[in-house]
């Protein structure tokens, strides 16, 4: 026998059975985000490399560990590891600065990052994400953060917590990444590596490490003290207390987390993470926040924007699973070919109709229609005869013998 060929490791077929999760999470995606003005965007999978290592940030985990790059005809390219630099190029390339703000934006699809795979946590993975251009107001934030909420409330998940933080511009935290370095220089050879390298390039992302060592510096009183500080210059501090007042009108709860600095580099003023506690350590279902500068960088007008994405395995993982639909009707005959005419008069009508393409024994075809359908429509000899079906519920076992063209009606 030939080799069996296996699927890559930290990937995974979607199977029939399963799909109808994946259904559940894209239509309400459609339905909730639509309430709120936003329209699907599909962009490519890969895109030059470049576009992630300016658009991501080329100090994080996922451009300098995570990325799947290829060369092809003498250029890097790279499958995606996430959707927002994607979008705002295409925002950038059709011009989209000239319609009228918000422009808001979403989308769903599979991302790539080359990770260790584990519970929650895989190479291919999905997002579906929301992004708002245009609008620099805390109403913005407020919005995108409800839109989040109510997404995850229209799929039943309501036991979740928001953490929000905002980081500043780049003005007042500069002063604060100077008093962390400063604060941290004479424990630098005790922080983990990758701290040590995020020192210099990014002293925020400290903030993020979950090494307990690093942990334990960290929450030293006198570092405790700077990091705790509070560095928002007059116009961060108004806007991240206006989009609290918002939150709070809408009666969200939220807990401020000033620890929350997340993985990429483009993030200003908001950030935000929605957490399950039913997730075990991958816990977190959505991040998200705002990125005033991201547009500019890569080459487009000065234009606000924010966002969020949701990992869509996470959410499933949080969910009941979807049971698979049963059929209309499942016809049952000696006749294959007046079943088979039976099955397109009611396909036509819109009923989710089969019959037994292999032609076996009645009873068997009855066995199979009490297996996969709410109905069984009998087509015997009479039937055949008179021009009608029997169709009988499968539930209660009532019967009732109707003419063929009022069949579509009874199922
Ligand atoms: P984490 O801290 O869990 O690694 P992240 O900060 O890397 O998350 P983002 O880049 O903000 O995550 O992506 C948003 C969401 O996408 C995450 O909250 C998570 O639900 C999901 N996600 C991220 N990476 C993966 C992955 N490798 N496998 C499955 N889901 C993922
Ligand atoms: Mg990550």
């Amino acid at each position: 026998m030939a080799k069996i060929i296996n699927v890559i490791k930290g990937t995974k077929d979607i199977l029939p059975q399963d799909v109808g999760e994946w259904h559940r999470l894209e239509e309400t995606a459609l339905n909730v985000f639509s309430r709120y003005g936003y329209q699907e965007i599909r962009t490519p999978i890969f895109e030059a490399t470049e576009l992630f290592a300016r658009g991501v940030g080329d100090t994080t985990d996922i451009v300098n560990k995570e990325m799947y790059t290829f060369e092809k005809s003498d250029r890097s390219l790279t499958l995606r590891p996430e959707n927002t630099a994607g979008v705002v190029r295409s925002f950038i390339e059709n011009g989209m600065s000239r319609l009228s703000a918000p422009v808001k934006l979403w989308y769903k699809g599979p991302m790539f990052r080359y990770e260790r795979p584990q519970a929650g946590r895989q190479r291919q993975f999905h997002q579906v994400g929301v992004e708002m251009f245009g609008i620099k107001q805390p109403a913005a934030d407020a919005e995108v953060i409800l839109l989040a909420i109510n997404y995850l409330k229209a799929l039943g998940l309501n036991d979740l917590e928001v953490e929000l933080n905002s980081l500043g511009c780049p003005k007042c935290r500069e002063e604060y990444k100077a008093k962390i370095k400063e604060v941290l220089k004479p424990e630098f050879n005790n922080l983990c590596e990758d701290c040590q390298t995020r020192y210099e390039k990014n002293p925020l992302r400290l903030l993020d490490c979950k090494v307990e060592s690093c942990q334990l510096i960290f929450n030293k009183p006198e570092i405790r003290d700077v990091i705790f500080s509070d560095f928002l210059c007059e116009e961060c501090s108004e806007h991240y207390t206006q989009l609290k007042e918002y939150l709070d009108r809408a009666n969200v709860k939220y807990v401020e987390n000033k620890l929350l600095v997340r993985g990429l580099d483009y993030y200003n003023r908001t950030v935000f993470e929605i957490k399950s506690n039913n997730l075990g350590s991958q816990n977190a279902v959505c991040g998200g926040g705002r990125y005033d500068s991201l547009v500019k960088n890569l080459g487009g007008d000065d234009i606000p924007a924010i966002g969020w994405a949701m990992g869509m395995e996470r959410l499933n993982a949080l969910l009941p699973k979807v049971e698979p639909e049963l059929l209309d009707g499942y016809i049952v005959s000696n006749s294959p070919t007046e079943a088979f005419a039976l099955a397109e008069e009611l396909r036509a009508e819109g009923k989710k109709v089969e019959f037994d393409l292999a032609n076996k024994k009645f009873t068997k075809q009855l066995e199979k229609a009490s297996k996969v359908a709410r109905f069984a429509l009998i087509l015997g000899e009479d039937e055949i005869k008179a021009n009608e079906v029997s169709v009988k519920n499968l539930e209660t076992s009532e019967q009732k013998t109707v003419s063929r063209s009022d069949a579509a009606k009874m199922v």
